[in-house]
């Protein structure tokens, strides 16, 4: 169950899972844009087994939902609505930045919230409250005006409580693919939105990939992965329980060791073995188990080179001086240093954002953060001296590029 693992090719196979059901999405975009709400109500009943009147979620519910929540758990969701404010405040942009940077050549850069957003939550084998506030959160903290939320029925109350403390301004019951293309495409009753964020299954993941010319995407964020660095002094069973906790999301998880020390690989083997027979949703983890493994690196250099080619969504440094390693480690959705330091408390509160690419995707995307929610515009302001300054540079580009009408738009206002 925990075994060495062939790391060759890893991107392709994690990405050939959403290949798998491209067709199969097609089919449901192309129905949802076809019939709307009525396509909607169908495919809900269809994959989720569930009759719906309408998919709306309307404010008295997430209400009534209040009275069926336990109050510490109302409680812990402000807590961590709190520490993910907190840091997502962090990283916002000023409105506006001016700077000359030379006599009469002033530049800049201004940002402003996208008008409409769509917030995916899933919500097929596992509810995501915390989800809503991951995505709905940096949103509203950019200052996005329409934040509008979609997760499949029958939605929890917690969920909806999120959705209230998170601060959704549109709740819709309504999951997996159809909730994507109705997003992008809009129906009767769900207006379509400027970009869809949030992570899903493979089927979410798949519709997100289809639908990027109709609407923007932040990345794909498939079944969870994690990948560990660890050597002789890391604690096995620390290990163990994140691999666990990575596979317990999704058959389709994975989670890869990568160690210099073959003992530890076989110790974590052992406490897997041990923690797995009480675990709860042992069947998916046994699924995601035959995917993750462990590989042996010679050196340390060997096991950032290999950890490199998985660019895992969650990376685990658990080596005796992870502040060194964090240096040197290469591209990862998030990084989580040192034994104390489970991805769940970033999954959950400690206040980073657990939307991250996956499949190999965090070479080129970031996580989920405030500036996914916002357009930069860069501004230019020139003076008469300004002008004069940079004209003769851009009148000999021009010309040179055969572009008569640029050279002729600077040289109209220096003869005055
Ligand atoms: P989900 O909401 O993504 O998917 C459920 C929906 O899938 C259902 O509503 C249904 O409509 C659809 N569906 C199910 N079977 C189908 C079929 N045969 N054909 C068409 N559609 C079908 O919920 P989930 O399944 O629990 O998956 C959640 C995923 O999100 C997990 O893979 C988890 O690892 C991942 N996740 C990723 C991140 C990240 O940032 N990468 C964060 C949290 C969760």
């Amino acid at each position: 169950m925990w075994n060495q693992l062939d790391i060759s090719g890893w991107k392709e196979r994690r990405r050939g899972d959403i290949s798998g059901v491209l067709g199969a999405v097609r089919d449901i975009i192309d129905l949802i844009e076809r019939d709307g709400d009525l396509a909607l109500l169908d495919l809900t009943k269809r994959f989720d087994r569930i009759e719906l009147e309408t998919p709306v979620i309307f404010p008295e519910e997430v209400e009534e939902a209040y009275e069926e929540v336990d109050e510490r758990l109302v409680e812990a969701l402000c807590e961590a609505e709190a520490r993910i404010t907190r840091f997502h405040e962090l990283q916002k942009s000023r409105s506006l930045w001016l700077e000359e940077v030379e006599p009469g050549v002033t530049l800049g850069v201004r940002t402003r919230p996208l008008d409409r957003v769509g917030c995916y939550v899933p919500g097929g084998r596992a509810a995501y409250p915390s989800t809503v506030l991951m995505t709905a959160i940096p949103a509203r903290v950019a200052g996005v005006p329409e934040i509008c939320c979609c997760t499949p029925p029958p939605a929890d109350s917690l969920t909806l409580v999120a959705m209230d403390i998170a601060g959704v301004t549109e709740c819709y019951r309504v999951g997996g693919a159809q909730a994507i293309a109705s997003m992008a495409l809009g129906t009767e009753t769900i207006r379509p939105v400027d970009k869809i964020v949030g992570p899903g299954n493979v089927y979410v993941t798949a519709a997100k990939m289809l639908l990027r010319d109709q609407v923007e995407i932040d990345f794909p964020a498939g079944p969870s992965e994690i990948g560990i660095i660890a050597d002789m002094t890391a604690d096995p069973s620390y290990i163990a329980a994140d691999v666990l906790a990575q596979a317990e999301h999704d058959p389709h998880s994975a989670s890869v060791l990568v160690t210099t020390d073959a003992g530890v690989a076989e110790r974590v083997g052992s406490e897997i073995a041990r923690m797995l027979a009480s675990a709860p949703r042992r069947e998916i983890i046994e699924q995601a188990l035959s995917q993750s493994g462990y590989v042996i690196a010679s050196s340390r250099s060997e096991a950032v080179r290999l950890m490199e080619a998985i660019a895992p969504e969650h990376l685990s440094l658990q080596v005796a001086d992870p502040m060194a390693l964090l240096s040197e480690v290469g591209h990862a959705g998030s990084i989580f240093v040192g034994p104390y330091t489970p991805v769940a408390c970033g999954d959950y509160a400690s206040g980073t954002n657990h939307v991250l690419p996956t499949a190999g995707y965090a070479k080129v995307h970031s996580g989920l953060d405030v500036q996914h929610f916002c357009t930069r515009s860069q501004v230019q302001i020139l003076t008469e001296e300004g002008l004069s300054a940079i004209g003769d540079v851009v009148e000999a580009l021009a010309e040179a590029e055969g572009l008569y009408g640029h050279a002729e738009s600077v040289r109209v206002r220096r003869r005055g």
